[in-house]
């Protein structure tokens, strides 16, 4: 299922896949295996990743959430970079497949990205020791530019492609039931952020409100350590209740509307003022024999 996060639906189509026998990864709550999308292998040389939850009664809606914050962070990722930080920043698309000849077990898709893979910061304050400027920045702006309704955490990946991220919000603290999930923790999780950030060059660059501003120059700068000229233009937040529980969404600024995608292992970009829908058809095996499969959102 693909979601299309401007119309909020989820749209199906039927694909094939070749996943492997045996997981590469596993950690508290999923197990990770390379995957294969057969209808596209001749074409692009793309390994995805199939992330299957450990506890067999894991309910639908988790995976639904999971994929609803990527899409979002990867939206605020495209704002970031509307402003030409050093290094632009992005998010891995994520969509969900359904396997029918497993029972209609419902799994988690992105495409794999290879190398050294970092976690740059958490959703309770920890900080890397190597405390890179660009993410810890990213997870500054997403604040900033969401108007201290949300803040985007959990910061990992290689490079600056990342996936697994955390928001917290403010909204549903009152009801006990926040948007993105169990990671949500909060205000008590934006705290904890403000807490350990230190403002680096990347912070000042894009005029962010300081937070313990660090002194000495290190790591990515700005070219001739400029600043931009206007401030960040802020995004209004809606919050409101889908199926039963709350979900968010935003508008990107006028003119700020993300680059079209046209790569099925590249599409949905949250916040766009311009309609897009991005389609994908994929035909899959499981361990050698072929598997029909539903892509679900
Ligand atoms: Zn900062």
């Amino acid at each position: 299922m693909i979601f299309d996060p401007n119309t909020r639906n989820w749209h199906i189509e039927k694909t094939m896949i070749k996943v492997d026998a045996t997981p590469f990864a596993k950690g508290g709550l999923r197990m990770a295996y390379h995957m294969l999308d057969l209808d596209l292998v001749d074409r692009e040389n793309v390994t995805y990743v199939l992330k299957v939850s450990i506890d067999p009664d894991e309910d639908v809606d988790v995976y639904h959430r999971d994929v609803e914050m990527q899409l979002f962070a990867k939206g605020i990722a495209e704002q970031f970079n509307y402003y030409n930080p050093p290094k632009k920043v992005g998010f891995v698309g994520a969509w969900l497949l359904k396997l029918v000849k497993r029972g209609g077990q419902v799994c988690a898709v992105e495409r794999f990205i290879s190398g050294p893979y970092r976690k740059h910061n958490n959703n309770y304050g920890f900080v890397n020791e190597d405390e890179r400027n660009t993410p810890q920045a990213f997870s500054h702006f997403s604040y900033e530019v969401c108007k201290h309704q949300l803040l985007v955490c959990d910061i990992q990946g290689v490079a600056d492609l990342y996936t697994d991220p955390q928001i917290h919000t403010t909204a549903g603290e009152d009801k006990g039931d926040r948007p993105f999930g169990k990671g949500n923790l909060g205000q008590k999780g934006i705290d904890q952020f403000l807490k350990s950030h230190r403002c680096n060059a990347i912070c000042r660059y894009l005029k962010l409100p300081p937070i313990n501003p660090r002194f000495e120059e290190i790591g990515t700068v700005p070219v001739d350590n400029t600043v931009m000229q206007k401030e960040i233009e802020r995004i209004n937040i809606r919050v409101f209740e889908v199926g039963g529980r709350l979900a968010m969404g935003g508008l990107a600024p006028e003119g700020h509307a993300p680059t079209p995608r046209a790569s099925k292992s590249e599409h949905l970009p949250l916040l766009s003022n311009k309609k897009q829908t991005t389609k994908i058809t994929i035909t899959a095996e499981e361990s050698g024999s072929n598997c029909e499969c539903c892509l679900v959102m």
